[in-house]
């Protein structure tokens, strides 16, 4: 199996510290609101990787955090904690809203078939491992006190810049004007910081009252459940320069030798080809997709058929094809489950191998996907076929076992009468009728959700 380094720039061979075990850590999400499409493309990339290498016999120890304190507003450690702020606008407490979020993006990643991984460890119980990783960086003297917080000196670490190939004088053109005067570099990042009385969540430490800095945290819980060196790290893109630029400094310094053998990034979700932001208000969520009528797993189809190193520009057209191609391979897989037709067994071993060699060349899931469609138009009908589909899926992640959710049920004439006449009371604008009718097919066990495309029809 090959995966793309991003530290070497270059695809290489996988190959773990132990033969059976693969131990990798994923950034997860800071849960301070839903998570959007675009950080959920980052997770179905995660789940791309686990799926491929379950498939290749490796058992997985994989964590992946729940950020719930000490991501701020900027990267680069300036601005207001994340949570604190996201609590402060929805008027609860950043534990209420880190558990709120934390169990809405667990149902998107399951409504996205994505496997949760082993562990799933929060920042907020951690913080003894923190203080013991900056203590230790403070012991080594890589950090240093300021007036707000602890710093890590990056020009004592030497190969800061080397994942982003970055060097520190762009970094100091990157960084901020408004830097904190008090930093002996403008890019040395915070490793705890000292919390003002009224701040929320804060904890004891060595340096009085304070919180964690964003980075140290995927550092230190790293280390507690994978150990000084695992074999992979993943996240986003915009990861590259500043966070995990941050841990491979933090983790080296303490341990004097590379805490991670394989770092792997998927490239982002644009929207309308521009950038995915909350002022623009295009930052949709697996809520949105399932009230325009979409089901979740045709946004895992139109995931895959990009590659994760690749940019994928969200549109609603898109999603609308995506939906269509999806309904159709299930529709396709589907009706080989009972075919009578025998197919050489060359034949399966073909389309097999060369489903295999695609995810094994750095995650090629597109060609893969290309390759189970033609599976799935081959001109017989076959249980064979259906039998080498499922295997496959067990890496595209599908629903196999029914017609998908966005595919319309059978309906008795009485309910589609009943669902012509209030589209009919819709189109009227006589929304008190459309309404009785609404209540009416509930009661007969059907719900009616207005898409783009039409109503769409559901049992419940
Ligand atoms: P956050 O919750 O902000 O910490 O981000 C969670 C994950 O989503 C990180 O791995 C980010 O790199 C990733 N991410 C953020 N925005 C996008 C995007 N537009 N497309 C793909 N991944 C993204
Ligand atoms: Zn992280």
């Amino acid at each position: 199996m090959k995966v793309y380094n991003t530290l070497s720039r270059k695809k290489e061979e996988f190959k773990p510290i132990n033969d059976k075990e693969v131990r990798i850590y994923s950034c997860g999400p800071t849960v301070y609101n839903f998570a959007h499409i675009g950080n959920l493309r980052t997770y179905v990339f995660m789940d791309m990787l686990r799926r491929v290498l379950e498939y290749n016999g490796y058992t997985l120890k994989h964590a992946m955090n729940i950020t719930d304190v000490g991501h701020l507003v900027s990267d680069e450690d300036e601005g207001e904690d994340k949570m604190l702020k996201g609590a402060r606008e929805q008027k609860k407490t950043p534990w209420e809203i880190a558990e709120y979020y934390t169990d809405i993006f667990m149902k998107d990643i399951k409504a996205l078939n994505i496997e949760i991984p082993e562990i799933v460890p929060k920042a907020t119980e951690h913080i003894p491992e923190m203080l013991d990783f900056v203590t230790g960086l403070m012991d080594k003297g890589y950090g240093y006190e300021t007036s707000d917080g602890i710093y890590f000196d990056i020009e004592k670490f030497q190969g800061y810049g080397k994942l982003s190939r970055a060097n520190l004088e762009e970094q100091i053109a990157g960084a901020r004007v408004e830097v904190n005067e008090e930093k002996h570099h403008p890019a040395d990042f915070a490793l705890w910081k000292k919390a003002p009385k009224e701040h929320i969540m804060q904890w004891p430490s060595p340096w009085g009252m304070g919180y964690p800095g964003w980075h140290i945290e995927c550092s230190a819980m790293g280390r507690k459940y994978l150990g000084d060196v695992f074999d992979i790290h993943t996240g986003g893109v915009d990861h590259i320069p500043v966070h995990h630029e941050n841990e491979i400094a933090q983790s080296e310094a303490l341990l004097n030798r590379p805490a991670v053998n394989y770092w792997m990034h998927g490239e982002f979700m644009m929207v309308n080809n521009g950038k995915m932001s909350k002022s623009l208000g295009n930052t949709y969520t697996v809520g949105d997709l399932r009230s325009k009528g979409f089901d979740p797993l045709a946004f895992r189809y139109m995931c895959l058929n990009a590659h994760y190193r690749n940019k994928l520009n969200f549109t609603w057209e898109v999603m609308q094809a995506a939906q269509v191609s999806y309904d159709r391979f299930v529709e396709g897989a589907l009706s080989h489950k009972d075919g009578t037709e025998t197919v050489d067994s060359a034949v399966v071993s073909e389309f097999l191998s060369n489903f295999e060699d695609a995810v094994n060349d750095d995650l090629n899931i597109p060609k893969a996907l290309g390759i189970a469609w033609n599976a799935v138009r081959y001109g017989k009908k076959s249980q064979q076929i259906f039998e080498l589909l499922t295997r496959m899926n067990r890496i595209l992640g599908f629903d196999l076992t029914k017609k998908t959710e966005a595919n319309e049920p059978e309906l008795s004439p009485e309910i589609q009468k009943l669902v012509a006449e209030r589209q009919q009371a819709r189109t009227e604008k006589n929304w008190k009728r459309s309404d009785e009718i609404r209540d009416e097919l509930k009661a007969m066990g059907v719900v009616v959700e207005d898409t783009p495309a039409g109503p769409k029809v559901k049992f419940i």
